[in-house]
């Protein structure tokens, strides 16, 4: 089924509503930031959610705060395109292409957002009427919908869902009025005790922990006394009336477990997800959506397509065995990285995945990164750690040496396989590990030096992917916030040189005033994949702290010892999640420069081996990753090649012999005809080298 065509909005303008939500999003989700994590399953996944790491992440945040951040959080919300029409295996990257209707997140719509939020209050309303006996923990919306968390013994059913919605839409249907109030702490400690909800006091309670002068509001749904009057510990913002929300707009999806405030020891919950939008259409593209996100699952993909597998039983969660499927897939993006990397002045390094303990002290990193660190190792008298981040080895290279200002800017960049810990609920196939590659890389240049060099990031950001097929972004700059380390006038320069990089390359971009980490401000970039979901990838991140902790200098004109100036960055983020992302996003049928299998010489008989196989050493002379089959029916033979998402297969019957041609077909342009082995090997080598779509 296809749905009508909406034109499509400017990505530029969906990023000035994004800047004007940023305040009411930082305002309400600074009350919320214990907001349940550790949700078993979920629905979509960026719908999943991790802790606020805070002040945890001290230093190189590139995978946790760059790479899983924005796809978890609410507080960096993305917005997405459905792409609706169902699409054939052989029409999916075009049918991908043709964006239809633009599915808003909550960041994108302050509407969408009220709509959203209300309804989580509504949802938990609706289960306090129906079992009374549910007590209600926190509901905040998320990137496309909501979910509530209750605790509540019995589990809720599909049944219980139908029933749930069902008193959901008569609430709304009373058009409510939802209403705002200002209580005291003491009002408050006794409504909610007078209710015997002993979550929302713990919620109280944390948030006069982190703000013991905080306005306490309370949100109301109906006026006081009116039977079907409810109420929230609450920031807003929501609706005037619950009749603002479309019944027709309305889903409840699914139901998971997730613990109270993501605390593994804490009591397990239900998590109640729905989602809302406000017109009927806009729900049934939203379902398409997620239908075709479950086809492309990178985790069934990968396993169908023999790339790569997890061991959970044998091994362990988290991490990833790469078959020889997915390693040639792996080492294609490896080997471009490397080359983009060495062609815009990158050196590349190698660095110990362990090393002494002292090292993670004097980084910072065990104190404020300890919880995402595994235990340590004993060798000989000394414990050893392994390593959560590269930076410190960087660093420890830099200082190994002394660096004068003519040698300014270095840059270094390694494949770095790290280690951190992850609760065994929250991982999920690439997305989520215990050991990924991060495509780091450190630069040290002098203060004169930071613009040129954020702008020869992006220039590499851009260059690297758009070679698969990101060629649009969105960018968010993250400013100094009220604590921080280095003076007003380093993160004056810096701020200013981010925000000229990013003006010289003619980029839009989304400013999180205050939004910085404590050390130095940064550029996040999200890319949109082929049926619209964004995610958040590169970070470039400046530092003001490792270059101090590790008392870092270079000599400069006056023979004066000054701090350079350090930049993290992470192109991909994880090279994991990145293949994760690109096997959803091809849907597995990866480009012919990618794909692990580019063709298969498909043999109608026996009598014509001969002859395919002096094709096949011909591909293989080129360099092509060709294979052969035969044995079988002309049609079997095919779909085997199909459903490995072969690009090409080249049928031999005995006319192609006879005219010394193969019959070409492509997975995306269909019957090609019959040509000559060497002038396909030619024309596969250009697509090869230009990196071609297909
Ligand atoms: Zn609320
Ligand atoms: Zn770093």
């Amino acid at each position: 089924m296809e749905l009508s065509v909406t034109k499509v909005r400017a990505f530029s303008r969906a990023r000035q509503v994004l800047g004007s939500m940023a305040s009411v999003r930082r305002a309400v989700m600074s009350r919320l930031d214990f907001r349940g994590t550790g949700a078993v399953g979920g629905t979509l996944s960026s719908a999943s959610t991790r802790p606020g790491l805070g002040l945890a992440c001290a230093v190189c945040p590139l995978a946790h705060r760059g790479v899983y951040h924005g796809l978890a959080t609410p507080r960096r919300l993305v917005h997405a395109r459905a792409a609706v029409s169902s699409s054939t295996d052989q029409q999916q990257q075009q049918d991908a292409e043709e964006v239809q209707l633009v599915l808003r997140t909550s960041d994108e719509s302050e509407e969408l957002l009220k709509i959203r939020h209300s309804s989580s209050h509504i949802l938990a309303q609706a289960v306090q009427n129906l079992f009374p006996n549910a007590q209600v923990t926190i509901g905040p919306w998320t990137d496309m919908g909501f979910y509530y968390d209750f605790d509540l013994e019995e589990p809720f059913t599909d049944a219980d869902l139908k029933k749930i919605r069902k008193e959901m839409i008569r609430i709304i249907k009373k058009r409510l009025p939802m209403w705002e109030e200002e209580v005291s702490v003491e009002e408050a400690r006794g409504r909610i005790e007078e209710n015997s909800e002993p979550y929302k006091l713990e919620i109280l309670e944390s948030i006069l922990e982190r703000d013991p002068s905080a306005a306490i509001t309370i949100w109301h749904t109906g006026e006081r006394g009116d039977k079907d009057h409810w109420w929230d510990l609450c920031g807003g913002p929501h609706v005037e009336n619950t009749g603002k929300i479309n019944p027709k707009g309305l889903a409840l999806e699914n139901v998971s477990g997730a613990y109270w405030r993501g605390d593994e020891n804490k009591q397990m919950l239900q998590r109640v997800y729905g989602t809302a939008w406000e017109t009927s259409e806009e729900l049934q593209a939203y379902k398409k959506m997620k239908q075709e996100a479950k086809k492309r699952d990178h985790r069934k993909l990968g396993a169908q397509l023999n790339l790569f597998s997890i061991q959970q039983e044998g091994a362990g969660g988290g991490l990833v065995f790469w078959h020889p499927k997915g390693a040639m897939v792996r080492n294609q993006i490896e080997e471009h990285w490397r080359g983009v990397h060495l062609a815009s002045g990158y050196d590349l390094v190698y660095t110990p995945h362990i090393a002494n303990i002292d090292l993670w002290k004097t980084s910072g990193h065990l104190d404020f990164y300890g919880e995402n660190m595994f235990q340590g190792i004993k060798i000989d008298e000394d414990e050893y750690q392994l390593r959560p981040m590269n930076c410190p080895f960087h660093v420890m290279m830099y200082k190994n040496q002394p660096h004068s200002y003519r040698e300014l800017p270095l840059r270094w960049a390694e494949l770095g396989t790290v280690y951190r810990y992850e609760r065994s609920g929250a991982l999920h196939g690439l997305f989520r590990v215990r050991g990924f590659t991060q495509d780091d890389a450190h630069i040290f240049c002098l203060p004169s030096q930071v613009t040129d060099e954020i702008e020869g990031v992006l220039n590499l950001t851009e260059n690297l992917l758009s070679a698969y097929g990101f060629t649009e972004y969105e960018i968010n700059l993250s400013t100094r916030p009220e604590k921080y380390v280095g003076s007003d006038e380093i993160w004056e320069m810096s701020e200013s040189a981010l925000k000229e990089a990013l003006s010289r390359k003619g980029w839009d971009y989304i400013v999180d005033d205050g939004g910085g980490a404590f050390y130095g401000p940064k550029i996040d970039v999200k890319i949109k994949d082929a049926i619209g979901r964004k995610w958040q990838c590169s970070t470039i991140q400046v530092d003001f702290n490792l270059p101090e902790r590790f008392d870092m200098e270079y000599v400069d004109e006056e023979n004066n010892r000054p701090r350079p100036i350090m930049i993290h960055r992470a192109i991909f983020g994880s090279v994991e999640r990145f293949m994760g992302v690109l096997i959803e996003s091809y849907a597995g049928l990866f480009p012919l420069w990618l794909a692990p299998t580019q063709a298969r010489i498909v043999c109608v008989n026996d009598s014509v081996n001969e002859y395919a196989k002096e094709c096949l050493d011909l591909f293989k002379s080129y360099g092509l990753r060709v294979d052969m089959a035969g044995g079988e029916s002309l049609g079997k033979l095919v779909r085997n090649a199909e459903v490995q998402k072969i690009p090409l297969v080249f049928v031999v019957g005995n006319n192609e012999v006879e005219t010394r041609t193969l019959s070409v077909r492509s997975r995306h342009q269909g019957d090609l005809g019959a040509m000559g082995a060497e002038d396909i090997a030619r024309a596969m080598n250009q697509a090869v080298v230009e990196k071609s779509k297909y």
